[in-house]
């Protein structure tokens, strides 16, 4: 008997419905990021990490990098989590091919941006960066995450 669909072509579909379920959602959260001030108020999750120790940790300020650089306010997005602003476009771009090698059902491609030599370089840059954005000298203080001057942000609008 020849004709229906196969097993592997179901799987390939499913998975490609998954990651495109998985890109909506994305979309949704980056649009709700998008267009919610992080204010106090505002639901952004609060660090608990800050909350306890009052130093801020690696992922701090990362809610607020992703408001700003998302309406395209780059310099108070890196004013905020730096880290996060360089590192997160990078994993996606890593991530990406490895993606559609499982969609496909594929091998993953060889990884060539994140190698075991530079984990290990950005575990050392994220610890540098933890330690560095809570010493309170300037320019230190620059890693800190910090709202500019509202002058600032009415100019970049
Ligand atoms: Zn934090």
């Amino acid at each position: 008997m020849t004709g229906g669909i196969s097993p592997a072509t179901v799987k390939i579909g499913v998975r490609a419905a998954l990651v495109a379920l998985a890109a909506v959602a994305a979309v949704a959260v980056m649009y709700l990021i998008a267009t919610t001030r992080p204010t106090p108020a505002s639901w952004y999750p609060k660090c608990i990490h800050y909350r306890a120790s009052g130093f801020h940790c690696p992922g701090c300020g990362t809610g607020r990098a992703l408001h700003h650089a998302l309406n395209g306010n780059f310099v108070q997005a890196a004013r905020n989590n730096i880290l996060a602003i360089v590192l997160l476009p990078t994993v996606a771009v890593a991530a990406g091919p490895r993606l559609m090698a499982w969609v496909r059902g594929r091998p993953a491609p060889p990884r060539r941006l994140l190698g075991a030599r530079w984990v290990w370089l950005l575990v050392v840059l994220f610890l540098l960066f933890w330690v560095g954005r809570n010493i309170p000298v300037t320019p230190f203080t620059y890693l800190a995450p910090q709202e500019l001057s509202s002058a600032e942000t009415s100019a970049s609008k």
